[in-house]
C-alpha cells in the first residue's frame, strides 16, 4: 500500500478441526502470505463450534469441504450463524467456500444415503449425492474483474450441485465441476467465491487469491491497490497441469 498507510484484514477459518479436506488450509496460508507481502496486515481467527464471530468485522471468511460425518457435525452450528453472515454478504464480505462448504450455503444437501443436511440457503443452490464420486484434476475457464484465466485443482465429491438464480464460477474445461452435466463449476454472488476445487485453489490459483484480496480491501478501505507478485512458480505448474488435463 502506499503512503506508509498500514491496513490489516481480519480472516476467519470456519472449522478448521472439521472441514479441513485435501490441504484446504493451504488457502488461509496463500490468502495471508499474499497480504503480507504487500505489507498488509492479518489475523487469523479459527472458528469452530460454539465459537462466538461477529462477520460484519471479518474481512475474509473461509469455509472448506469436509466428509458427509463431519458436514453433519458442524451443519447445525453454522445454520445458527445464518442472518449475521447473510448480512455481512449483502454488505459486501469476501468468502470462499470449497466443496462441502459450497454446498451448505445453498439449500441443502440430500447425501447419496437419503439424509438431507439442511443448508443455511443463502444462495439459491441445492445439491444431490450421486452413487459415483466425482474424483480428479479440473481445469476452469474464469472471468473475474475483467480478466479470463485458465485454472486448475482437485475435486471429490458425491454430491451434485444445481445453480439457481446465480453464475457459476466458470466453465469446466476437463473434469467433471458442478454435477458433471451442465459444465459449470462453482458459483459467485457479490462477493462470495464458491468452488468444488480443492487443491487447494488459492495457492495454485494467485488470479483468484488477489481477487479475494482485493474485494476486502475495497470493502473495509474503499480502495485496494495491489502491488504485483513474482508468480512465476505458480504460472509454471498452472502450465503444466493444462498442458496435462488438455493436451
Ligand atoms: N461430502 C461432500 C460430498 O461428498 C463434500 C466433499 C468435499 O468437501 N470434498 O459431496
Amino acid at each position: 500500500m502506499p503512503g506508509g498507510f498500514r491496513p490489516k484484514l481480519n480472516i476467519c477459518h470456519m472449522y478448521p478441526d472439521l472441514l479441513n479436506l485435501y490441504g484446504d488450509r493451504g488457502n488461509i496460508m496463500a490468502f495471508s502470505r499474499r497480504c503480507l507481502w504487500r505489507g498488509i496486515q492479518v489475523e487469523v481467527h479459527p472458528v469452530s463450534i460454539g465459537d462466538k464471530v461477529a462477520f460484519s468485522r471479518m474481512d475474509f471468511v473461509f469455509l472448506g469441504g469436509g466428509s458427509d460425518r463431519e458436514q453433519n457435525l458442524m451443519a447445525a452450528d453454522l445454520m445458527e450463524r445464518t442472518g449475521d453472515l447473510r448480512e455481512a454478504i449483502e454488505d459486501g464480505l469476501a468468502v470462499l467456500a470449497i466443496c462441502g462448504g459450497y454446498q451448505l450455503l445453498g439449500k441443502y444437501y440430500r447425501t447419496i444415503t437419503g439424509e438431507v443436511i439442511p443448508g443455511l440457503g443463502i444462495l439459491d443452490l441445492y445439491t444431490e449425492g450421486g452413487q459415483k464420486r466425482l474424483i480428479g484434476n479440473v481445469a476452469v475457464e474464469v472471468e473475474l474483474g475483467g480478466a479470463r484465466q485458465k485454472i486448475t485443482g482437485f475435486e471429490n465429491h458425491s454430491g451434485r450441485t444445481y445453480l439457481g438464480n446465480l453464475e457459476p464460477l466458470g466453465d469446466v474445461l476437463a473434469g467433471h465441476g458442478n454435477n458433471g452435466e451442465d459444465g459449470k463449476e462453482g458459483a459467485r454472488y457479490k462477493n462470495v467465491i464458491c468452488s468444488y476445487l480443492h487443491g487447494p485453489i488459492l495457492p495454485k490459483n494467485p488470479f483468484i487469491t488477489d481477487h479475494l484480496i482485493s474485494r476486502a480491501l475495497e470493502r473495509r478501505y474503499r480502495e485496494a491497490f495491489l502491488e504485483p507478485l513474482d508468480d512465476s512458480l505458480e504460472e509454471a505448474a498452472n502450465r503444466v497441469m493444462l498442458k496435462r488435463l488438455l493436451g
